[in-house]
């Protein structure tokens, strides 16, 4: 059986700050970029990592000092069949350089987050969903075979038919079960890199929850966008979006523009993320939108990826960082959960640019997959310490009061006792777990947080 172990005597990396996507918390780590993913010498625990796109703890040191081991350097395609879509690549592997090489060809990412700066091995990891999850289901589903660097240094391959319980533990795991080395997918089939694009705005939570149910049937992407500081009959008030790759008819003349990249040069003043402002913003997003419903084409990264085209965007949030926080609440409980959430961000004059809602197809059976059949929110909130951990705590009692959970790639705050009550597939997690990783060899700050792993 394969083993991979570096020189035991290559000297350890300097201390730098890691921190995840929301610059919350950060803590000094010491960072190995190999070329082929390896675990450090001895027995010292490390976190994996790859672009650092998710928000909280989950790609951050378990502990001041501790073992970082970043994949973007191991990101070679090792084979491509044309025929199938099927695509061999090592975990470093970006969306962002899956869609420059492939597109062109006429292939897409099966399921894609909201930026293109993720690696593979993560959206593994995190089981990533995207717009399409109510008819294709998240990342793992299309995940064929996983290679595996366990905590022993065994290369172990795991798939949906092979090593089973290690693939449903390690999909959606958050790193804790191993270090992904390579992961085998399919990609999807397109005939032009442009999204058909149709938007409506909506007067309430109901009907933009009916649109978005109305249009699952007949759009692979649907998501809606929610004035969260409307009031009154106004609550809930948002724009709905739904797209389709356009075929080359629909697709026409149109011509691909080079995308812009604006920076964010510093960290944002505070003020400019005052309720007032805030408010103001989201007024004349949602009603420029208006009622009517638009159609046009556009290219498709200007539909999946529009915060990309602001580089460092997350600084502007100024220098204490910020939260986002994402739930889902089964459909049954309708839109009371959702209401109720709103409800509670308004009385705490909590502002966020961003409140996106989708929903869900059926769960898969990862065990700690986030997705269930349902409704989900995800929103950003500046980080001010404890009133916003608070805030997040009571947003989490509504989501548990519910039979809803959190998604791990975006959580800095939730309590174990919180988190084991979202999760009713916890305790086989920990089983695998348990079997593969007994000393905790992959730990992060995250596990400390959540699952009681030693710091
Ligand atoms: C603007 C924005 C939009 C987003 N939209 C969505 C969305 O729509 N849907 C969604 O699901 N997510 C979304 N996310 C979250 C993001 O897709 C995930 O967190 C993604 O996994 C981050 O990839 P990364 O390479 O940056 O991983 P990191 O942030 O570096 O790591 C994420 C997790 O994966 C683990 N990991 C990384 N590499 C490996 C490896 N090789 N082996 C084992 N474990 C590994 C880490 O330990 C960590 O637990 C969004 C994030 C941003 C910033």
């Amino acid at each position: 059986m394969a083993r991979l172990m570096p020189p035991s005597d290559a000297p350890p990396p300097p201390l730098e700050p890691v921190a995840g996507w929301g610059r919350h918390p950060i803590v000094p780590g010491r960072v190995e970029r190999p070329e082929h993913l390896a675990l450090p010498p001895g027995f010292e625990p490390l976190v994996a990592r790859g672009l650092g796109r998710a928000y909280g703890d989950a790609a951050v040191p378990a502990r001041p000092g501790g073992r970082v081991v970043e994949s973007t350097r191991a990101d070679r395609i090792r084979s491509f069949d044309p025929a199938t879509g099927r695509l061999h690549c090592e975990a470093g592997l970006s969306l962002a350089e899956i869609l420059r090489v492939f597109v062109p060809r006429g292939w897409f990412p099966p399921v894609t987050p909201g930026t293109r700066f993720v690696t593979v091995g993560a959206c593994v990891a995190c089981d990533v969903h995207g717009k399409n999850h109510h008819r294709d289901g998240s990342f793992g589903n299309f995940v064929e075979r996983i290679t595996l660097l366990t905590a022993d240094g065994r290369l172990v391959q795991c798939g949906p038919a092979r090593e089973r319980e290690l693939f449903l533990a390690t999909v959606g795991g958050m790193g804790l079960t191993g270090l992904i080395v390579e992961v085998v997918l399919h990609l999807r089939r397109i005939e032009t890199p442009w999204i058909v694009l149709e938007t409506q705005g909506m007067a309430s939570l109901e009907v933009l929850l009916e649109g978005l149910r109305l249009s699952a049937a007949h759009w692979p992407y649907t998501v809606g966008w929610i004035d969260c500081l409307a009031r009154g009959r106004h609550v809930g008030r948002g724009i709905l979006m739904r797209g389709r790759h356009a075929t080359a008819a629909e697709a026409g003349a149109h011509r691909a523009r080079r995308p812009s990249r604006l920076r964010v040069p510093f960290d944002a003043p505070e003020w400019l993320l005052n309720p007032l402002f805030m408010r103001w913003f989201n007024g004349v997003y949602a009603w420029t939108h208006g009622r009517t419903l638009r159609r046009r084409v556009v290219s498709y990264d200007r539909f999946f990826y529009p915060l990309d085209a602001i580089a460092d965007w997350n600084r502007l949030y100024g220098p204490r960082g910020f939260l986002q926080y994402q739930c889902v609440v089964p459909r049954g409980a309708g839109s009371r959960p959702v209401l109720a959430l709103l409800e509670r961000l308004a009385a705490a004059g909590a502002a966020s640019f961003l409140a996106v809602i989708k929903d869900c197809g059926p769960g898969s059976d990862a065990y700690l997959s986030f997705p269930l059949e349902g409704t989900t929110l995800a929103l950003d909130l500046p980080y001010r310490g404890a009133p916003t951990e608070s805030l997040l705590h009571d947003l989490n009692g509504i989501v548990i009061e519910h039979g809803g959970r959190v998604y791990l790639a975006k959580d800095a705050i939730t309590r174990p006792d919180d988190f084991a009550r979202m999760m009713p597939r916890l305790r086989e997690w920990q089983a695998v777990r348990d079997r593969w990783d007994p000393a905790r060899r992959f730990r992060s700050g995250l596990s400390v947080r959540l699952l009681g792993d030693p710091a």
